[in-house]
C-alpha cells in the first residue's frame, strides 16, 4: 500500500521528536529512514504504527487517513531490534499469536490456523524450528520468527526498527540479504529504521534522512552519495567534503 505523512509532529516535554516530518512511499517500496541516535526514526516508526500519538500533522495509508485508527486496526507488520518475543511460547505459538490478533472476522479456525503458521514458518525458511522456545533458537532465527509474527496479520505496511541491532557482523549481512530478497518476493511496502548507512544504501530503493527531528534529504543512494544536501548528510553516509 502506498503511505503519505505530512507535516507529522510529536513533542515529548522540551524535546520535538518529530519536527514536521513529510514522506511518500509508494507501493511495494523499500525505504530506510536513516539517522543517529536521538534522530526521531523510532518515534517515527511507532507513530505510523499507531503505538504512539501525533501533535500535528497526518498520516495516510492507501489514501485513508489513520487519526483515531487504532494499532491493531492499522493492518501494519511491526519488527523490533528485540524481537519482543514471548519467552514462555515455543516459536509456532508466537507466529500462531500473529494471526489470533487479527480482527475477528479474519480470525483463522484451529486447522487453518496451523496450516498459516507452518506456511509462514516456510516463507522466513525455519520450517523445522516450531517447538523451540526462543532461548533454544539463534539471534537470526529469533529475528526470522519475529519477521513471521508479523508478517501474519497480512500487513499492509512493514516497519522495521534496527531489526538486525543485536545480530553480529556476519549473521546481519546474511540476514539482511534474505530481507530484501524477501520483500523482493512478497512486494510488501517496507520502512526500515537504523543507525547503519551501510545498512539503509545496501537494502533500500530511497534512504530519508533525518537530523534533529527532521528529514534533511530523500533519496535514492546513489543520489544521496553523488549530491548530499548539507554537512551533515554528507558526514553521515561517511563522504565527508
Ligand atoms: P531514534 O530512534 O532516532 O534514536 P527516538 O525517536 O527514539 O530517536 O527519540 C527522539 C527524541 O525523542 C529523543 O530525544 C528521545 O529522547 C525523545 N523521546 C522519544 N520517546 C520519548 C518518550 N516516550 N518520552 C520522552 N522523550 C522521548
Ligand atoms: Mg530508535
Amino acid at each position: 500500500m502506498t503511505l503519505a505523512v505530512s507535516g507529522l509532529v510529536r513533542r515529548f516535554g522540551d524535546t520535538t521528536a518529530l519536527d514536521g516530518v513529510s514522506l511518500a512511499l509508494g507501493e511495494g517500496e523499500f525505504v530506510a529512514v536513516l539517522g543517529p541516535s536521538g534522530s526521531g526514526k523510532s518515534t517515527l516508526l511507532r507513530a505510523l504504527a499507531g503505538l504512539e500519538g501525533a501533535d500535528a500533522g497526518e498520516i495516510r495509508i492507501a489514501g485513508r487517513d489513520m487519526a483515531g485508527i487504532p494499532a491493531r486496526e492499522r493492518q501494519i507488520g511491526v519488527v523490533f531490534q528485540n524481537y519482543a518475543l514471548f519467552r514462555h511460547m515455543t516459536v509456532f505459538e508466537n507466529v500462531a499469536f500473529g494471526l489470533r490478533v487479527r480482527p475477528r472476522a479474519a480470525r483463522p479456525a484451529r486447522a487453518e490456523l496451523a496450516r498459516q503458521v507452518r506456511e509462514l514458518l516456510a516463507l522466513v525458511q525455519i520450517p523445522e524450528l516450531e517447538r523451540r522456545y526462543p532461548d533454544q533458537i539463534s539471534g537470526g532465527q529469533r529475528q526470522r520468527v519475529a519477521l513471521a509474527r508479523a508478517l501474519a496479520i497480512s500487513p499492509r505496511l512493514l516497519l522495521l526498527d534496527e531489526p538486525f541491532g543485536a545480530l553480529d557482523a556476519l549473521v546481519r549481512r546474511e540476514v539482511r540479504r534474505w530481507l530484501r530478497g524477501l520483500h523482493d518476493r512478497l512486494g510488501l511496502t517496507t520502512l526500515l529504521v537504523t543507525h547503519d548507512q551501510e545498512e539503509a544504501m545496501e537494502l533500500a530503493d530511497r534512504v530519508a534522512v533525518m537530523e534533529r527531528g527532521r528529514l534533511v534529504q530523500f533519496d535514492a543512494p546513489p543520489a544521496l552519495l553523488a549530491a548530499p544536501a548539507s554537512p551533515f548528510v554528507a558526514g553521515f553516509i561517511g563522504h565527508a567534503t
